[in-house]
């Protein structure tokens, strides 16, 4: 089965496709390079739900593929669930992750260790033109008070998922991947599509 990932962001391309790679899933898998003609989805959708479905349509529709397509963020509990939706925009329409960071440390300043509280969703739909099927992952964590590791992108610096001593970015992509909230919710995919007995919607 072919599938193009709906997403422009290299390093979630990397971490779905080594995800669905050590899954020994044999999807060929297109991403939009593959297609440049296709134009740039807004995510403007006020959940993760929204914004996935709306993306995954779109480049169905505009590839004639299967699309795969993530939305996801990071939810703290002691700021009321932000950044969440806003999370890559959270610093401003064009702050990159370092700025966010950055952000997410000022506004959680006050905040002492035993509320520091969060987690990362991640929200997979798959799309075959209008027929979808959407699936959710979460990793519960807290957020340190200081950047620590160079892997991983986003928040990955300051989120220790579990009871672990080491942030996302310190760890390996293996580890990371083998717990992480996308795995979660292509795990799930995955499931979905043995039980369908691996052809969906044709
Ligand atoms: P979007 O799904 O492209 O709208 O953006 C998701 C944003 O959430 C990213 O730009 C990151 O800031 C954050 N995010 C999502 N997943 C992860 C992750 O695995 N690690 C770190 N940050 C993440």
């Amino acid at each position: 089965m072919d599938i193009v990932l709906a997403t422009r962001n290299k390093k979630k391309v990397e971490e779905i496709r080594k995800i669905l790679e050590a899954a020994g899933v044999s999807f060929r898998i297109f991403t939009l390079d593959d297609f440049p003609k296709c134009p740039e989805v807004e995510e403007d959708g006020d959940t993760f739900e929204k914004n996935a479905v709306k993306k995954a349509v779109q480049i169905s529709r505009c590839t004639g593929l299967t699309a795969v397509a993530d939305d996801s963020g990071l939810e703290v509990e002691a700021l009321n669930g932000a950044p969440g939706v806003f999370s890559a925009r959270y610093a401003g329409e064009n702050a990159d992750d370092g700025a966010n960071c950055e952000k997410l440390l000022h506004e959680m300043k006050d905040v002492p260790s035993d509320k520091r509280k969060a987690r990362f969703v991640c929200c997979i739909s798959m799309a075959f033109q209008d027929n979808v099927r959407t699936f959710f992952g979460y990793v519960e964590g807290r957020i340190g008070t200081e950047p620590h590791g160079e892997k991983g992108f986003g928040y990955d610096p300051l989120f220790y998922p579990g009871g672990s001593g080491s942030t996302f970015a310190e760890m390996e992509d293996h580890e990371k991947n083998a717990i992480s909230h996308r795995a979660g919710a292509l795990t799930a995919l995955q499931k979905y599509l043995k039980e369908a007995g691996g052809e969906l919607y044709r």
